[in-house]
């Protein structure tokens, strides 16, 4: 039986009122996103697809023939046109007669570009001579799980003609490339009638006469192998159930501990973020007897293991008798042992020119009972990462269900790995982002200078957690955010700071979220005046219980994660100018903020040994976007100066020194460079971003 992902069959979603006034490359297009709507058919950027057009050549006017198929990079389910490459299909056949073999072609890569049709600056992709050599208008190259599983089985094969008959044919597995585009016109040829072919440890080629006709075989062969899967695969799922799954809270609990301690194990060379995953298909896979020797094995399709690294880390850990302590003791030398591992097998199968030994840490940590930790670069990477170990476990159901399922062998994964061709792509990547990796929790998150710091650090590439208690604010800043740099790298946690549960449910949420925790700006606040004969038990503890204790309650919670990652950390407090000059009429918040001041040089003197940074910034008068600066305390500070409210931003900007108004963005400059590594060799400082203040000159 398979699971409910694989049993339904896909839907027919060709819509002929919509394709119908569309031209052949919009019904290419149409017809991409599509296919890649749906993870079965195929995974994120995985497989791609081509129409052959009849075209003006814009240099003689001439009709030419050209070829679109899916540039390099992209996927096929969000292109959009200018993510086709275009090219002359007379040009591409030429390239046979400089073809010197099977041995030179990565060097067919480098004629690509001369047969561009139209100035395209899409590049063409390796999987190009693919779609070329295919004598057919339209082809569409798919990695279905339930096609992989039978790539994968190991007389796949024969599994390929007992479901398929001659319809569909089968080739050996041979590495993406010019060849393989030869063997596919061979193939053509000699099965003029076939409707496609399914490639062994790899995925699946389709085609038709018409976009329509070429979507349909598509979804109607990848239909019939999940029919086929449901009628044969009928025991339980990977030889069946040995530990029990745990209930969803404590799985949720157990993650939570390992996650940063795992993280900082492996950020030694780059800040990692994590993903966590315990859908039904993962613990179907963590609780069942196969779990050991099937992960052993690695994944198969090319795409799955250059995501997931060849095979996983299978995380001592027993659901039937939980002892985290144990598992989190054993860990350093588990990971040390996987790298280790990682380390032989590059050096088993490097050749002479093969690029130098990336990263040896796992990507996919799996947890028997619990679910599956990935941790990645970025937050996006991490979460396709277990996107694409779920397909992987997808594959390794069906094909150990009805078979016996085969990993790609060890030197043909480890040439696609190291692959020239790959490295170039990975040199061409941007360089990272100064906080690329790190990962940040902002109190006060929704508020004016909470929203501008998250903002400076998400623009430098951090993940942010926005904490607050105004559950409308807290909405709308993370639309905001999410908007402008991705939902990947945006949470939110309602948090009320002066509450320690509140405090720890919400920083778990976060390593749930992530991972783990590089950075906590402490910036939750509120600000109230009062004479003291005036000021009320109540509002003095009002003060204390948030700006001093909340305070501290966050820091305390940030120290743990920091000590449990053993990777350093760095605490900023968005103080106040009031926290070292009195001012009338404010006691109780003056003082708080002096408490939060030196709770800040405290922190830093016992965080310093573990490169744990604390520093303020102590910001005055920033009245845009903030909420402390909205309804009373705005008319009470108004009255103190005898003036109308609408003039106190011209008052303190006259009463600066640089007569200067002071805005979040200003504060979350300062925030900015005291969380990240240019001001690594500072602690225990106070930066004043008040435009000039003489009273409260540190000293
Ligand atoms: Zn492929």
């Amino acid at each position: 039986m398979l699971d409910k992902h694989q049993g339904a069959r896909l839907a027919n979603l060709w819509d002929d009122g919509k394709a119908a006034g569309m031209t052949e490359p919009e019904k290419l297009l149409y017809r991409s996103n599509l296919l890649g709507s749906d993870k079965r058919i195929t995974n994120y950027g995985g497989g791609n697809t081509s129409a052959k057009v009849m075209e003006k050549d814009p240099l003689t006017g001439e009709m030419v023939e050209v070829l679109w198929v899916k540039g390099s990079g992209g996927d096929v389910g969000t292109i959009k046109m200018d993510g086709f490459s275009t090219l002359y299909m007379d040009k591409l056949r030429a390239l046979k007669g400089i073809y010197r073999g099977v041995e030179f072609e990565d060097e067919m890569v480098g004629y690509l570009p001369h047969c561009t049709f139209n100035l395209n600056p899409r590049a063409a992709s390796i999987d190009t001579p693919l779609h070329a050599y295919v004598p057919k208008p339209h082809v569409d190259h798919m990695h279905p799980d339930a096609i992989i599983a039978i790539a994968a089985s190991k007389n796949s094969r024969e599994l390929t003609s007992k479901i398929f008959g001659d319809e569909i044919g089968w080739l050996p597995w041979k590495r993406p490339g010019y060849e393989l585009g030869l063997w596919l016109e061979k193939f053509c040829q000699e099965n003029p009638d076939a409707r496609g072919v399914v490639l062994e440890s790899h995925g699946l080629f389709t085609w038709g006469d018409t976009a329509k006709e070429a979507y349909e075989t598509t979804i109607e062969i990848i239909n019939r192998a999940i029919a086929w899967f449901e009628t044969e695969n009928t025991g339980p799922a990977f030889g069946g159930r040995s530990k029990p799954v745990l209930a969803a809270a404590d799985r949720a609990a157990i993650a939570k501990k390992l996650m940063p301690v795992i993280r900082g194990l492996i950020s030694a060379g780059e800040s990692k973020v994590g993903h966590f995953d315990d859908s039904q298909a993962v613990l179907d896979f963590v609780t069942s007897t196969s779990l050991e020797p099937l992960a052993a094995l690695g994944t198969s399709c090319p795409d799955h293991f250059l995501r997931t690294k060849i095979r996983p880390l299978v995380v001592d850990f027993d659901p039937a008798q939980p002892d985290v302590g144990n598992t989190l003791a054993g860990l350093p030398e588990a990971i040390a042992t996987y790298r280790a591992d990682y380390a032989a097998y590059y050096e088993r199968c490097k050749r002479a020119d093969s690029p130098a030994m990336r990263d040896p840490n796992a990507v996919v940590y799996l947890v028997p009972g619990v679910g599956m930790i990935t941790f990645a670069k970025d937050k996006a990477t991490a979460r396709i990462s277990a996107e694409f170990y779920v397909n992987a476990i997808n594959v390794m159901r069906g094909a150990s269900g009805v078979s016996t399922y085969v990993g790609l062998p060890e030197q043909e994964a480890f040439d696609i790995e190291y692959w020239l061709l790959e490295e170039a792509k990975l040199q061409r990547m941007p360089k990272p982002k100064s906080l690329a990796g790190r990962i940040a929790l902002v109190t006060g998150g929704a508020g004016g200078i909470g929203k501008a710091t998250a903002n400076r650090l998400m623009q430098e590439g951090a993940c942010v957690v926005l904490a607050d208690i105004d559950e409308t604010a807290l909405e709308a800043a993370q639309t905001e955010l999410s908007t402008r740099y991705g939902k990947d790298f945006v949470r939110s946690v309602n948090m009320n700071v002066t509450s320690e549960a509140a405090v720890e449910s919400g920083f778990g949420n976060a390593l749930l979220a992530f991972g783990g925790l590089d950075i906590l700006v402490s910036n939750a606040g509120l600000a109230t005046s009062a004479a003291v004969e005036d000021t009320t038990l109540a509002l003095w503890t009002k003060n204390m219980d948030i700006l001093a204790t909340g305070y501290f309650l966050v820091s305390r919670e940030a120290f743990r994660i920091f000590r449990s990652q053993k990777a350093g950390g760095n605490v900023v407090f968005v103080a106040s100018k009031n926290g070292l000059a009195a001012s009338p009429g404010a006691s109780a918040y003056c003082t708080a903020k002096a408490a939060e001041i030196h709770l800040a040089r405290c922190l830093a003197l016992e965080g310093a040994s573990a490169q744990i940074r604390v520093n303020v910034v102590n910001p005055d008068a920033v009245l845009r976007g903030s909420k402390i600066w909205t309804g009373e305390w705005k008319e009470q500070r108004a009255a103190a100066y005898k003036m109308d409210v609408d003039e106190l931003e011209a008052h303190y900007r006259e009463r600066s020194m640089l007569k200067l108004s002071v805005f979040p963005e200003d504060i979350a400059e300062a925030i900015y460079f005291l969380a990240s590594d240019m001001s690594a060799k500072s602690t225990g400082n106070i930066v004043n971003v008040d435009a000039g203040n003489a009273q409260s000159f540190t000293r």
